[in-house]
């Protein structure tokens, strides 16, 4: 599978939670929304919380037609496949039970907001 046909199968013309349209900012509360100060998800992040800053911009984490990490992680080529008793293993574009490995791409996250 190509990296395009890939992301088409993987599109969304509505945010999976809260149902807004691409472009558009996700409602208060949804569990897709990322926060655009630290990455974290907005739900559970600590920004605007115990007398942190809050610096997230809704404008600028709009629902884009794609689960947050998974264009990033197309694009870098980090897939993984849920195998019974082993958990998710990291695996090629070009098998047919590839996602995009969401987990390596929250811990990068985590890593790069870590270093600052
Ligand atoms: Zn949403
Ligand atoms: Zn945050």
């Amino acid at each position: 599978m190509t990296k395009k046909e890939f992301l088409k199968n993987e599109f969304r013309p509505t945010c999976h939670d809260c149902g807004v349209k691409v472009g558009k900012k996700h409602v208060e509360g949804c569990d897709v929304q990322r926060c655009s100060a630290c990455k974290g998800q907005r739900l559970s992040c600590d920004c605007g919380r115990n007398g942190l800053p809050d610096n997230h911009n809704p404008n600028r984490s709009k629902w884009t037609g794609y689960w947050p990490g998974v264009v990033e992680c197309v694009k870098l080529g980090w897939f993984s496949k849920l195998i019974p008793g082993k958990g998710w293993q990291p695996t090629t574009i070009d098998d047919p039970e590839a996602v995009a490995d969401l987990n390596r791409w929250a811990r990068e996250q985590r890593h790069a907001t870590e270093k600052g």
